[in-house]
């Protein structure tokens, strides 16, 4: 029922960034919140190479529960002063549908990971949320069922979902998942919502992360999320897929050269 592609306005009302057909969004920041130095530093570096949402988990959702969980409220707390300081609004991730007022009162936009995607109860509760939602496919789902995730958050009124191609599970091991480009294409002519894509997570692996984006711009995705560390060595989570120098900067030229997507 929605001829027309849409526009997800992200951000406080006078600041908002759009994520839609007439942009090409760019956002970025670290896997997980650690320090507030650590993630000052990383949207520092987001901004100058051109991002303008921030990325940070506050709430990580780790295939181990004795990997690193997070900060939690205090990661959120963090996010919001760099928000202050930077004046880039913030996509965080919720884990639990009892958190997202919590996170709600802090982000400007809700990320759903791909191990939450068909959790139907967080789904409605970020629908009620008030705030835009980044749905992020599950790592073994197909479109269809990704966009039926979707209309549980849109059922509840709350049509500002923007999608995220981040990988599927696959046979082929030299990637961590397999980034499956055509779901841009095969989205676009089935769905309004806007679609970007994660090269950070699909690939696991730093230096595929720009030449996924330029797929992605390629593709014609409205945009792309990637993983910036000041010192991925010491990073807490996914370090080996963080970006920072020279990789930022080749990304950043990236999304400058965009072709206008007709
Ligand atoms: C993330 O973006 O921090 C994340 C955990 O991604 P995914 O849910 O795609 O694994």
């Amino acid at each position: 029922h929605h001829p027309d592609r849409s526009t997800v306005w992200v951000g406080p009302a006078g600041h908002q960034v759009p994520i839609g057909p007439d942009s090409f969004t760019f956002i970025a920041g670290p896997c997980a919140v650690e320090t507030a130095e650590q993630t000052l530093e990383a949207a520092r570096m987001s901004k100058s190479a051109g991002a303008t949402i921030l990325r940070g988990g506050a709430f990580k959702p780790r295939t181990s529960p004795y990997a690193f969980q997070g900060l939690g409220v205090a990661g959120l707390e963090i996010l919001a002063d760099v928000r202050r300081a930077t004046g880039l609004p913030i996509v965080t991730e919720v884990v639990d549908a009892r958190d997202v007022p919590v996170v709600a009162e802090y982000a400007d936009m809700l990320q759903i990971g791909t191990r939450n995607m068909a959790n139907f109860g967080l789904l409605q509760a970020a629908g009620d949320s008030g705030k835009p939602v980044l749905l992020k496919r599950g790592m073994t789902a197909t479109i269809e069922e990704w966009l039926m995730a979707a209309e549980y958050i849109c059922q509840r009124g709350n049509l500002d979902v923007v999608l995220c191609e981040r990988g599927i599970r696959t046979f082929e091991p030299a990637t961590r998942n397999t980034l499956d480009i055509s779901a841009v294409p095969v989205v676009q002519a089935t769905s309004h919502l806007p679609i970007i894509v994660d090269p950070s997570h699909a690939a696991g692996r730093k230096d595929l992360v720009v030449p996924l984006s330029r797929a992605a711009i390629a593709v014609g995705a409205d945009g792309v999320i990637v993983d910036v560390h000041p010192d991925p060595e010491t990073a807490l989570c996914d370090g080996p897929q963080a970006l920072l120098g020279k990789d930022l900067r080749d990304l950043a030229q990236a999304c400058r050269k965009l072709p206008p997507v007709v």
